[in-house]
């Protein structure tokens, strides 16, 4: 997707920085980070959110949750905790329609909707 800033991302067109990388995902820190650790975890390939990519290739989404893990290990998060979150859609907020797991944490978060 040319138009597609994570893809742009991926295809080493914009600039980001990498922390975990494997064949098919990449995880990269946020560059308007909201928490002390904040990195986006997204797949190679594109798809605009996590229901599209559940319902597309459930395998690849099973790989994003495991680097999703791999990278709250990595930057020490697992002990006190964090938040894994998928914003989806106009309503859940979502701004980047390719679909990225935030991983939150590095200290208390607070309260959200749920
Ligand atoms: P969303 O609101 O779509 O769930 O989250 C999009 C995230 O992408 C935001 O947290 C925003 O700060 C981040 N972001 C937007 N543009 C860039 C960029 O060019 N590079 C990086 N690393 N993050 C970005």
């Amino acid at each position: 997707m040319d138009d597609c800033l994570f893809c742009r991302i991926v295809a080493g067109e914009i600039p980001a920085t990498t922390v975990h990388e494997t064949p098919a995902i990449l995880a990269f820190r946020d560059i308007d980070p909201k928490a002390p650790v904040h990195v986006l975890v997204i797949p190679k390939d594109h798809h605009a959110d996590v229901a599209s990519l559940a319902l597309a290739d459930a395998g690849l989404a099973g790989e994003l949750l495991a680097a999703a893990a791999a990278v709250a290990e990595a930057e020490g998060l697992r002990g006190d905790g964090f938040r894994l979150l998928f914003n989806t859609g106009g309503h859940g907020g979502q701004e980047v329609a390719h679909v990225h797991a935030h991983v939150l944490g590095g200290a208390p978060l607070g309260p959200m909707l749920c």
